[in-house]
């Protein structure tokens, strides 16, 4: 599908927009979510735009996709206690509304309720 805007995500990778960054690689960028729904909410962003969902990212990219992860658990160690949950958001009836795949890390004191609401 063709993208006629940057996302906000590629936004702030660009610098074009701030954020609070936790961390950078050449494949990925990490920082807090701007409505945290936990004591530690950072958002994982592959820098590449071309998947809009994990799905498309594991089929395509399996490797950066497990990288991901990697970066959620250096997050939640440095955090938080190493501990955390991990949501991706596939399709607006599931909450996605940044169609730039990306990795939710919650930490830091999890209640059930943070699984989701109807
Ligand atoms: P989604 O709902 O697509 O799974 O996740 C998008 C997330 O991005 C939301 O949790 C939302 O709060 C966050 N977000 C949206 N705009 C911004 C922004 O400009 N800065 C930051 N740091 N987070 C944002």
């Amino acid at each position: 599908m063709t993208q006629t805007e940057p996302s906000i995500f590629t936004r702030i990778i660009e610098r074009e927009i701030p954020a609070d960054m936790v961390y950078e690689d050449e494949r990925v960028i990490a920082f807090h979510d701007i409505a945290p729904q936990a004591p530690v909410h950072v958002v994982v962003v592959p820098k590449t735009a071309q998947y809009r969902n994990v799905v498309e990212l594991a089929a395509a990219d399996p490797e950066l996709l497990a990288h991901v992860v990697a970066v959620a658990q250096r997050v939640a160690d440095e955090l938080s206690d190493g501990e955390f949950r991990l949501i991706f958001n596939n399709g607006e009836s599931a909450g996605q509304t940044i169609f730039h795949a990306h990795a939710h890390v919650l930490a830091g004191g999890l209640t059930e309720g943070t699984l989701g609401s109807k």
